[in-house]
């Protein structure tokens, strides 16, 4: 069944949502990163972009902060790009762990594979297969250029959270060893540590995470670029491992109550794609204790189900203009 909703109607709703939840204090800042800890929790923004370009906006949507785990859906699409996927099921997995983020314990049981490139033992994976293999500079380069064409921006290095994370990632370390030993980093793992840490120390805002969720939703084209970012075929593989594990091990209960593929970020951001709808992003930095923002769940949530056309349901939403739709 297709249902409609008009521009205005949807911004109205988006705004809604913001004034709803704008001053929940529940969760709080990723602080094992310190540069996490300190930034203003207050923050709050809420962006979606539609199918031609345009990207209704709430809040503070203009405000980098730290990309973080959305990251990882960004460069396990240059793996599919570079790759496949077939090479990606093999080398790293599809699947969910039901674990934290950072389980170490997901590995032991799964030494075959890290699982998915959207926790961190398959996210240091993925960045260790950007190609070329052993030179930093030029898989930074790819890394960053896959970025910027999927959020139709650059998104710039915060120097002070690359710092921060790179003295205080002891964990990450750990996994990136143990994923040599099983033969699972496929560069040099120190490269791809560092690579990983960069990557989640891009600042993004709010309204190029909606970008990129806008681009995927479109199937790979860019709606704001008009850009074909990647092909086609690799948009449902991608909707596929967010439905299975974007919010780690809270997943189930997020897709149950959304209905919307979507990847967190200890930064604060929740990255939502729609296929053939829109892209949909929310930024808030109090976590709750999977790491997911809180205040962006509950926006999302919210919207999701007054729309009521997640990716479970048999109705299918179409952003129309608003004269069509008075
Ligand atoms: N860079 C963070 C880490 O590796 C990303 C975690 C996250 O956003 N869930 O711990």
């Amino acid at each position: 069944m297709e249902i409609g909703i008009s521009k205005k109607e949807l911004q109205a709703l988006v705004r809604e949502a913001y004034e709803r939840f704008k001053d929940e204090t529940g969760g709080k800042n990723a602080d094992y990163i310190p540069y996490l800890a300190q930034i203003d929790s207050s923050l709050f923004g809420i962006a979606v972009c539609l199918p031609d370009g345009e990207t209704i906006t709430v809040g503070n949507c203009d405000y980098s902060f730290g990309i973080e785990s959305v990251s990882k859906v960004m460069t396990a699409i240059l793996v599919l790009k570079q790759y496949g996927a077939d090479t990606l099921l093999y080398m790293i997995g599809a699947d969910a762990t039901g674990m934290p983020f950072n389980s170490i314990m997901a590995i032991l049981l799964e030494k075959n594979h890290p699982s998915t490139p959207l926790v961190n033992a398959g996210a240091i994976s993925a960045v260790s297969m950007v190609q070329p293999i052993g030179n930093s500079e030029e898989k930074w380069k790819a890394i960053t250029e896959n970025i910027a064409e999927l959020c139709g921006s650059e998104c710039k290095l915060i120097e002070e959270l690359y710092r921060s994370e790179s003295v205080s990632n002891h964990n990450n370390r750990a996994i990136a060893w143990l994923l040599k030993s099983y033969n699972r980093i496929y560069d040099d793992p120190t490269l791809s540590l560092d690579l990983y840490t960069r990557q989640c120390s891009l600042g993004v805002n709010a309204r190029q995470l909606a970008v990129c969720a806008a681009t995927i939703a479109n199937n790979g084209v860019n709606p704001c670029t008009g850009k074909r970012v990647f092909d086609e075929a690799h948009a449902p593989r991608v909707v596929a491992m967010l439905s299975a594990v974007g919010f780690y091990e809270h997943t189930g209960d997020w897709m149950f109550t959304s209905g919307l593929p979507a990847k967190s970020g200890v930064g604060g951001g929740i990255m939502g794609v729609l296929p053939g709808g829109f892209g949909i992003a929310a930024f808030s930095p109090p976590l709750d204790e999977s790491g997911n923002s809180v205040k962006a769940q509950k926006a999302l949530q919210y919207i999701m189900n007054r729309i009521g056309a997640g990716v479970y349901s048999n109705r299918r939403v179409t952003v129309t203009q608003d004269v069509a739709a008075e």
